[in-house]
């Protein structure tokens, strides 16, 4: 199994730190976390296809992790893609889905007449709303969702996947949650988020200290990452969605391996992992 990180950032514009967004991938099928800003420019570097994804999964509704969803699907149909999405979400995907081709309707009607493509079924999707915690098999990648603790987001989720006996566990977007600690036990390779919170300062008119306050409060803290880490027993920590994108990379590393007692990898765009 591998894992391609395709986007590391978060809401901030950074051309270094796309949106969040991770391929997992074998050599028979093609799974996406996640689509946030720069999803299919990255999928294109790192010599991946929007036409051959099997599914895409979502585990949550912020805008960082799925403002690229229709460009994902226009480019797939571009790219030559025959079949229908598959969508894994949580509840209020369907709904959101639809509002968004609802919005495009018109300009796609016009497009499928005039462009004259030999398929449109690119632009068909069906969509699967995740129930607390649950399995989905995915050709040869078994995936096991569950809930993590994103409030005051109603629906967030982290994810495990299992490929020939080996395990990577995505925490998507959560507060340290016992959920997510136990389902990363023993995993191979946990991809994480993480809250830098000595590299973001307030800034009158634009970030408060209750503005601070209140997005570290449903992150990862650098001082709490390692520890979930250790707790989990994973072989490997992997830290994704960094907020702020820039930062001291070895002041991060030190902080994190005092808890986890190993260094992180520091992830970056394109970054690629075998496990
Ligand atoms: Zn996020
Ligand atoms: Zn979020």
């Amino acid at each position: 199994m591998k894992l391609t990180l395709l986007g590391t950032g978060c809401p901030s514009v950074d051309f270094k730190r796309c949106g969040s967004s991770n391929l997992i991938s074998t050599k028979s099928t093609k799974i996406l976390v996640d689509c946030g800003s720069g999803v299919t420019q990255r999928l294109n570097q790192s010599k991946n296809s929007s036409a051959d994804i099997d599914a895409l999964l979502l585990t949550h509704l912020h805008t960082d992790h799925v403002i690229d969803l229709y460009q994902l699907i226009i480019s797939s149909w571009h790219s030559d893609r025959t079949s229908q999405w598959k969508i894994y979400g949580p509840k209020g995907t369907k709904k959101f889905v639809d509002k968004i081709f609802l919005a495009w309707k018109s300009e796609r009607k016009l497009r499928i007449s005039y462009e004259k493509r030999k398929s449109s079924k690119a632009l068909n999707y069906k969509v699967y709303e995740f129930k607390n915690e649950g399995y989905i098999n995915i050709n040869d990648i078994k995936v096991k969702y569950f809930e993590v603790d994103h409030k005051p987001v109603p629906y967030a989720y982290g994810f495990s996947f299992f490929s020939k006996n080996k395990k990577l566990t995505i925490s998507g977007d959560t507060r340290p949650c016992e959920s997510l600690m136990i389902n990363a036990q023993n995993a191979d390779v946990l991809l994480h988020e993480v809250f830098i919170e000595y590299e973001i300062n307030q800034i009158s008119g634009l970030r408060s200290k209750k503005t601070l306050h209140n997005v570290k409060e449903y992150h990862t803290p650098s001082n709490l990452v390692g520890k979930v880490a250790k707790l989990s027993n994973c072989k490997k920590l992997v830290l994704t969605h960094f907020v702020p994108t820039r930062f001291n990379i070895s002041k991060l590393k030190k902080i994190v391996r005092k808890d986890f007692g190993k260094d992180p990898i520091i992830g970056n765009d394109l970054l690629t992992i075998n496990i």
